[in-house]
């Protein structure tokens, strides 16, 4: 059969079309060049390829993510590999790391601290982009940190790494930030998500818990007038707000998502006291 008779009958089973894309360019070992496949859509898949990508296929309708079934994902422009250990960087979490990135513009040699890191997406995409910064990340889960570790090596990132929960063990920063659990424990659009690590997308009943938890540590880990950076769901800005606000942080501020929703919060520590 040929590449497009291959893409057909995925899509027939209901596959989405960039993610069957994705997967038989993974077969072809031809990664995320789509405009190859454009190209070559009259070449044969061999018999071997084709029962792997038909495999791939399968795995993708029973919801496991297609960034694990190919072991990378791309993150603010940074090719990441991932896998069941870690939660998938969503283009969303980006916001966060432009926002920091403006926020520490003018400032040399700034210390930033990635809370619970996954795949290193966040501290190794703002070490990418300053590499004069000290960026520290944490994560409770060992698995984790192997795979924000990897991917540090191969990028060549200088970030530290360090297993703990939110801010134990942690120094003085000028900016903290966090895409920490945030899902209700009984939102349905879990059961899609059920390939994913549970402790890296649920925190309680209202999904605060963690949001909670990190705003009331992180005023003694800032320096006065240092900034914490909270991604959360679609329908939390007011509340985490709410909750930098109670934990005594200046200017609360939302941030919108590419999809237009306020996706992320900050706040500053004020510079008394
Ligand atoms: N944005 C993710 C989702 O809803 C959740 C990430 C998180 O809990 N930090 O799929």
């Amino acid at each position: 059969m040929t590449l497009r008779e291959a893409l057909a009958q995925a899509a027939a089973l209901g596959v989405a079309r960039i993610d069957a894309q994705l997967l038989l360019l993974h077969v072809l070992g031809r990664e995320g060049d789509r405009a190859w496949l454009l190209a070559h859509d009259d070449d044969a898949l061999g018999a071997q390829a084709e029962e792997k990508f038909r495999a791939l296929c399968r795995r993708r309708l029973d919801d496991e993510p297609v960034a694990y079934l190919t072991g990378r994902k791309e993150f603010f422009g940074l090719p990441l590999a991932v896998d069941a250990r870690v939660l998938v960087p969503r283009p969303d979490t980006e916001t966060i790391v432009e926002w920091a990135l403006e926020l520490l513009r003018d400032m040399p040699a700034p210390r930033v601290l990635d809370l619970g890191t996954g795949s290193g997406a966040i501290a190794l995409a703002i070490q990418h982009a300053r590499r004069d910064a000290q960026v520290e990340a944490v994560d409770r889960s060992a698995e984790a940190l192997e795979v924000a570790q990897a991917n540090a090596r191969r990028l060549g990132l200088p970030v530290r790494f360090r297993q703990a929960s939110w801010l134990d063990g942690a120094g003085t920063y000028d900016l903290i930030a966090s895409n920490p659990p945030y899902i209700r424990s009984d939102d349905g659009h879990l059961a899609s998500l059920r390939h994913e690590p549970r402790e890296a997308l649920v925190a309680g009943p209202d999904g605060l818990d963690d949001l909670r938890a990190i705003a009331n540590a992180a005023p003694a880990h800032l320096r006065p007038g240092g900034w914490l950076m909270l991604e959360h769901g679609w329908d939390q800005a007011e509340a985490v707000r709410g909750l930098l606000a109670a934990a005594g942080f200046a200017e609360p501020a939302s941030r919108c998502d590419l999809a237009g929703i306020a996706r992320c919060s900050g706040g500053r520590r004020l510079e008394l006291g």
